[in-house]
């Protein structure tokens, strides 16, 4: 969606309300539901909104698919000039014509985190034989990484 902003900019007080949906071209998300309002409020425009929607991914441990639901704030200040703040929350219009679906994408990108979980304590898939230790143990040996076995030492030796 796309909103004409010069009435915000030139009137203080103007509102506008708004309600919609659109599709990302990225397939991990479900159709993104957007609410929100824009307004100026004594000389200031601001955007303030809500984006709903379930981002399909995979278990970054055990690989299972999982949906989640999400929502993430879009709350940004519009200014038409460049002013002397450098601050993500300032969003440059010089055109007075806000692309709305873009701005909500990006901030969705930014607050993504970086590997999902089907839950805070997945166990993963045993590394040897690839079972799904959420579903118990396998039996595997656990060999010690050489690596934590040195830091091992380190601290036994502290203690003297
Ligand atoms: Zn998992
Ligand atoms: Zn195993």
């Amino acid at each position: 969606m796309n909103i004409e902003l010069r009435r915000f900019f030139e009137s203080d007080g103007a509102r506008q309300d708004f309600e919609y949906e659109f599709t990302s071209v990225d397939g991990i998300f479900s159709p993104i539901s957007v609410k929100g309002f824009i307004k100026n409020s004594a000389g200031i425009v601001s955007l303030s909104a809500e984006a709903r929607f379930t981002v399909s991914a995979q278990c970054a441990k055990c690989a299972k698919n999982i949906s989640k639901e999400m929502c993430v704030p879009v709350r940004h200040f519009l200014i038409n000039h460049l002013n002397n703040e450098d601050n993500d929350e300032y969003i440059l219009v010089e055109d007075m014509v806000l692309k709305l679906d873009e701005l909500v994408m990006e901030d969705i990108y930014l607050s993504l985190p970086s590997r999902f979980l089907c839950k805070d304590d997945c166990k993963g898939l045993c590394p040897i034989c690839g079972k799904d230790l959420n579903e118990g143990e396998c039996g595997c040996k656990k060999e010690i990484d050489p690596r934590l076995a040195v830091l091992q030492h380190f601290f036994d030796n502290d203690d003297e």
